[in-house]
């Protein structure tokens, strides 16, 4: 059975984060990008709703909801600023894979105390030389006795500078490539932990991304998540459920432009009419409406699968791809259904197609999403 009709307990859960991203995050979201600057009191803020760990059962204190319930309320505070959308969004990235693979002790000793106070968390998988293909980082974890000893840079770490928790990835062997690799969890008090000044980027300059460096930073050996050789596999499952999260903040960014394109296109005159009185103004923003309630119901077929517990990753990357593309697209028409006021800071459509563009690098490339897809394809299709 397919319905598209939502409850009332989701309808609320999507009317709270709306209200939410109407009046905390949008009053400020231009001032942050300007400035670049982290919004600290507004993570605090989105803590106190529980927007920083929806998925963590309620028995250690978190929301309980599941993956599409999660993506409603995403969509809305994406529509305000994407940066701090991923901002809040990381910590779920990190913390998923604890909910699902972690021990008991484990749990109890992480998400609960994340449930019980303010705290941020980042996901560390990316390294300088190591993005697309991770299977070949560098970092490394030696086993010695009771820890392990911990080396090298994660570099794009989302909430680098200001997480109190990490996840990290790292090898045992560079020989093994994936099946080397271990995640490990660690409080960012831990001795040896380094993070750099936060990345001047184009776009989500609200979120703070930044380098981290371990330097022989022991780690004790039950941080280990889920045993040796099982890192990577357990990251790429996180990625499953987290794609869709992503993808639907490029719903809630892209709705935004079409909102703005539209009231513009609906006051500018040209030709003595307004412009959106123009069929190819028309057929422009009709187009923005098919991408983004196609994309949207992409993510929700992606998250209502992962919610049944059925494996996702073609439909996880493909609503991944194609949402990113279409908040790319949407953007930019937006900016060109402005025409020169859009190339300028004194409408907010530029931010918007800055921040648009890192959907379609970060999280999985376009590229790389398009390989799990054809993958997928290939070895479900008889030769
Ligand atoms: C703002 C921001 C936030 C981020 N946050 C995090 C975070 O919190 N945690 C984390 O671990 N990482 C994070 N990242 C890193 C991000 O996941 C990587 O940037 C991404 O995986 C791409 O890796 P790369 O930048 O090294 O590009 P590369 O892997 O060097 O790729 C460069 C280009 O080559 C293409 N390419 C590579 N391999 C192939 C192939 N086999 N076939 C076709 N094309 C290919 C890519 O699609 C891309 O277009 C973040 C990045 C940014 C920019």
């Amino acid at each position: 059975m397919i319905g598209f009709n939502l409850t009332p307990e989701q309808l609320a859960l999507r009317e709270k984060a709306g209200r939410f991203a109407k009046e905390i995050i949008l009053p400020v979201a231009a001032k942050h990008d300007r400035d670049g600057t982290f919004p600290l009191d507004i993570m605090e803020k989105a803590y106190e709703q529980g927007f920083l760990t929806p998925l963590v059962p309620k028995e250690y204190g978190g929301g309980g909801i599941g993956i599409l319930d999660t993506c409603l309320t995403s969509e809305e505070l994406a529509a305000a600023d994407m940066g701090i959308y991923v901002s809040i969004f990381v910590s779920t990235l990190a913390l998923y894979p604890i909910i699902k693979f972690g021990s008991e002790d484990q749990k109890s000793r992480f998400l609960k105390p994340f449930c019980q106070k303010f705290t941020l968390a980042s996901y560390c998988l990316s390294e300088y030389h190591v993005g697309s293909d991770p299977a070949s980082m560098q970092t490394t974890a030696t086993l010695e006795g009771d820890h392990y000893l911990l080396n090298g840079t994660k570099m794009w770490i989302t909430n680098g500078g200001v997480a109190n928790l990490y996840l990290v990835f790292a090898t045992t062997d560079r020989q093994k490539k994936h099946k080397g690799i271990v995640s490990l969890i660690l409080p960012a008090s831990f001795p040896g932990i380094r993070h750099g000044e936060p990345i001047d980027k184009m776009g989500q300059r609200a979120s703070n991304t930044t380098a981290v460096t371990f330097k022989n930073v022991r780690v004790p050996k039950e941080n280990l998540l889920a045993g040796e050789g099982e890192g990577f596999k357990k990251a790429m499952v996180a990625l499953d459920i987290t794609r869709p999260m992503i993808a639907i903040g490029a719903v809630g960014l892209a709705r935004t432009a079409l909102e703005l394109a539209t009231q513009y296109a609906k006051q500018r005159i040209q030709f003595g009419v307004p412009i959106a009185n123009h069929q190819a103004v028309q057929f422009m923003l009709a187009d923005m409406a098919i991408g983004i309630d196609a994309a949207r119901l992409l993510v929700w077929r992606a998250a209502s699968l992962a919610d049944q517990g059925v494996r996702n990753s073609k439909e996880a990357a493909i609503s991944k791809a194609f949402a990113a593309d279409m908040a790319m697209r949407v953007t930019t028409d937006a900016v060109q259904i402005y025409g020169g006021m859009g190339y300028t800071k004194w409408h907010p459509v530029e931010k918007l197609m800055r921040d648009a563009k890192v959907i379609q690098i970060y999280e999985g490339s376009a590229q790389i999403m398009r390989r799990i897809i054809a993958r997928s394809l290939l070895e479900q299709t008889p030769s």
